[in-house]
This record gives structure tokens, sequence and C-alpha cells, in this order.
């Protein structure tokens, strides 16, 4: 069966910064009031250092990820890369998904450059392409889009050993060869 499968980038395909851990990073992204999911847009100083941890050479590629996404795309299924990265990182978003590649494995690379709310704008992307699968490494996110959205197969990335999903519409996956095994 053909499927339309969407990805995240940032921890799905492309590692955090080394040394700084991924905890903090989502801290400074993400906050929680009264229970309602929202996202910060940085200030422009703080873009600047956001820019710096964004350059190429420190976002390593998932390379065993990667590997499975290739397989994938020679398959015939439809893949799509969908990424909230704002709009003030849209020059070393671009130079990242060249370097490795990864433009080339997706029938449709989606960037949230009209910053919106990121889980606003992954909704309404998730629901145009009728996705069939979507993984993420965000379970606030997959959380709130699980809840607007049926018929999807949702899945949260995570390699911490003991995070069990609270949520059974998402299913916890360490690594994408855990849902797609190598075919050999
Ligand atoms: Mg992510």
């Amino acid at each position: 069966m053909i499927m339309n499968i969407g990805f995240d980038l940032d921890k799905v395909l492309i590692s955090y910064p080394p040394l700084v851990p991924g905890r903090m990073i989502d801290k400074l992204y993400k906050k929680k009031a009264n229970g309602v999911l929202l996202y910060r847009i940085p200030s422009t100083p703080e873009q600047w250092l956001r820019k710096l941890s964004h350059i190429p050479a420190l976002r390593r590629p998932i390379r065993e990820n990667l590997h499975v996404l290739e397989e994938l795309s020679r398959k015939d299924h439809k893949l799509y890369l969908i990424s909230s990265r704002f709009k003030f990182l849209e020059p070393e978003t671009t130079k990242l998904v060249k370097k490795h590649g990864i433009d080339r494995l997706f029938d449709g690379l989606y960037f949230n450059y009209d910053n919106l709310q990121p889980h606003e704008f992954k909704n309404a992307v998730i629901k145009k392409l009728h996705l069939d699968i979507y993984v993420d490494d965000d379970l606030h996110l997959l959380n709130y889009v699980s809840r607007q959205q049926n018929g999807i197969r949702f899945y949260w990335l995570s390699d911490d050993k003991k995070a069990v999903s609270p949520n059974k519409k998402i299913q916890k996956i360490a690594r994408l060869s855990d849902l797609f095994p190598h075919p050999s």
C-alpha cells in the first residue's frame, strides 16, 4: 500500500548541537500556559544566538534514520518533511537540507516560514497532505495534533528508554527502523 508519510526535521533526521541538553533547547522554545501549548518566537538578539546554534556544522545528521528515509524514498510512498523552524532560520535551514541531500529524499518540504505557532502550522499541513503516518519527537505537539485529527498513525521518536506514551493514539519508537524495518 502506498502511504503518505510525514517527518519532522530536528531530532528526527538532524541532531541537536552536541553538549547542549535537549531539554534546555526545548524549554527555550516552549511554554505551557494554563495547559495551552504555546511556543515562543525569540527576540532579535536571541535570534542571533539561536542562529549560531543552528549553523549546519553543529547539526549532525542522524545517519541511521536518514538511511531508513533513503530506503523509503526508493519505494512508492509519498514522503514529506514538515518542520516548524521559523523564518529567521531559513538560510541555515536551506543550507542544512541541501548539505545532507535531505531535499532529494522528499516529495514535498514544508517549513514554518510564516512564523505560525508550530503545533497549529503542523496540524494544518498534516491535514492538507492527508497523511497516513506522522513522526515527531515533540510529544506535546503530537498530543495536540492527535486530538484534532483521526485516522493518522502518530509516532513519537524518543531515545528515553523509560518514557511511555501517555496517549494511546501515539506510539513511542526509539528509532525510525522500529517503524520501517530494513528489508535486508
Ligand atoms: Mg523535532
